[in-house]
């Protein structure tokens, strides 16, 4: 499933290539997505293209005007893609929907048909319910009082969006590798420095999967159907058995919550 940092990508290589643009048409294919009001959409520009949490978020306009007052977000689940494609190239196949521009179209591919679109009018509707891990907002001291007295485990409680939004299964490993902290600790028994170095593992982790442009996996690729190049980057995640990087013991495997965690028990005591 695509995490932050791969709607991250997607959304900053859909942005050069479509802001300014104007839409022709929405066209629907897939009548599991409904019909998102199309006719809405049709004759508005694309004033940017960004991410929201885990969401590419489409701000639109009429006419002349620079404020976006219309929004049309997709939200790319487990295997949704979003394709640019050029006026003389064909559309890609399992197309769910289209968006026509007056120059090219970007395309909606989704084969497990479990990604949306919709259309906001009001931004605020849009905006995940917790921090953008990324953001200002997030400082070591908001981490510290999100995970306040939290007994959950810590991996399990940064896949929780309502606390942190856009960190998956992938990213949550590499953090606590990166933070040094086992993934089975409860979130609220952290010590301050343990906080502070959690909080700038998410940063580096996160911004360094966005300068790779994401992690490789079976089903993301970015907007021009490449794969991005975090995967040789990975510390732990699918690594079971194999040597760490930073202390040459294996790495172990563990399910928590029905999931994989990766982790180096040697460097995460
Ligand atoms: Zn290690």
């Amino acid at each position: 499933m695509p995490e932050l940092p791969e709607v991250e990508t997607v959304a900053r290589q859909l942005d050069p290539l479509v802001a300014g643009r104007r839409i022709a048409r929405l066209v629907i294919r897939d009548r599991k997505l409904g019909h998102a009001d199309r006719g809405r959409v049709a004759g508005t520009r694309i004033l940017a293209v960004r991410r929201s949490g885990k969401q590419v978020v489409f701000d639109l306009a009429r006419g002349r005007r620079r404020t976006p007052e219309l929004f049309l977000v997709v939200h790319l689940r487990m295997t949704g893609r979003l394709l640019w494609v050029g006026d003389d190239e064909p559309s890609p196949p399992r197309a769910r929907a289209e968006l026509v521009l007056d120059r090219g179209r970007v395309a909606f591919v989704d084969t497990r048909r479990f990604g949306t679109l919709r259309l906001f009018d009001d931004a605020g509707e849009l905006a995940p319910h917790g921090v953008e891990p990324l953001s200002d907002e997030l400082t070591a001291g908001r981490l510290a009082a999100l995970l306040g007295r939290s007994g959950q485990p810590i991996k399990p409680w940064l896949l929780r969006q309502d606390r942190l939004v856009g960190v998956g299964n992938i990213y949550a490993a590499e953090i606590l590798f990166a933070a040094r902290v086992d993934p089975r600790r409860a979130a609220g028994s952290l010590s301050r420095a343990e906080v502070r170095g959690l909080h700038r593992a998410i940063r580096s982790v996160l911004r360094r999967a966005i300068e790779c442009c994401g992690t490789t996996f079976s089903d993301f690729q970015d907007a021009r159907g490449r794969s991005g190049g975090f995967a040789r980057l990975l510390a732990v995640y699918g690594r079971e058995d194999e040597p760490c990087r930073r202390c040459g013991g294996s790495i172990a495997r563990i399910v928590q919550q029905q999931r994989s965690t990766f982790f180096c028990p040697g460097c995460q005591g």
